[in-house]
């Protein structure tokens, strides 16, 4: 995995969320303090402005760079919890790069932020879209299924992540002062989250298939 894919990632995951912004500070306007979007959007500006030097590095550098300039960056819970996966995910960067590899490396992020936000599934939070994907993730490389199933089966536990957050309660974050008036709308973390995981599949796979067609030229 090359520095020049990570580029394209925080590319592919700008135009997602730039698609969704208004439909992501609505539902942050009705559980949150509607910064959420705007929050990332500030990190992925940052991510993109630097692209050449994480372009460069190797991936586990790319990832630590990426993480600080988060951290730096974006404010909210979202900085400091994309941070830590970013982190996390820095500290177990693959030097191959096998499905199993990328699927450690992305439980380890997922692992510590959780840590770092001190919650599980459960509490109406963006981690009730990345620990099922990361479950699935596991799964799926354990059944040795191929990359291209892979890439298209984790959308589709995280869309059903972020819609399972519309009945949960919030027990964590501004929206668990809403209490019971929390119920009945969608988490605004839990959504960028499947924007995020879905623009990741798809930019992933693109590059695969442009990897093949390379190929089949040269
Ligand atoms: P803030 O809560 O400071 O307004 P943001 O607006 O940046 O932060 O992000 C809000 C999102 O953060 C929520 O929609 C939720 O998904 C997520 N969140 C809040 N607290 C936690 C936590 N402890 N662990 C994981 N995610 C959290
Ligand atoms: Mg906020």
């Amino acid at each position: 995995m090359s520095g020049k894919l990570i580029v394209d990632c925080c590319d592919a995951v700008h135009a997602a969320l730039m698609e969704h912004t208004e439909e992501i500070a609505q539902l942050d306007q009705q559980i949150g303090d509607g910064d959420h979007i705007y929050n990332l959007m500030r990190g992925l500006e940052a991510l993109r402005a630097m692209r050449a030097q994480l372009a460069a590095p190797e991936l586990g550098q790319a990832l630590q760079l990426a993480a600080s300039k988060l951290l730096a960056t974006v404010g909210g819970s979202s900085g400091p919890l994309w941070a830590s996966l970013l982190m996390g995910m820095s500290r177990s960067a693959p030097r191959e790069c096998t499905a199993a590899d990328v699927s450690k490396m992305y439980a380890a992020g997922v692992e510590a932020m959780q840590q770092r936000g001190k919650t599980g599934k459960g509490s109406k939070t963006m981690m009730d879209v990345l620990i099922p994907v990361a479950e699935r993730f596991r799964e799926l490389v354990d059944r040795e299924s191929g990359i291209d199933e892979i890439l298209c089966e984790l959308p589709k536990e995280a869309e059903r992540g972020m819609l399972s957050t519309r009945e949960m309660l919030a027990l964590k974050g501004r929206a668990s002062f809403l209490g019971e008036r929390s119920q009945g709308h969608i988490d605004p973390g839990a959504r960028s989250s499947q924007v995020i995981i879905t623009a990741l599949c798809a930019q992933l796979a693109e590059s695969r298939e442009r990897g093949r067609c390379h190929e089949e030229v040269s």
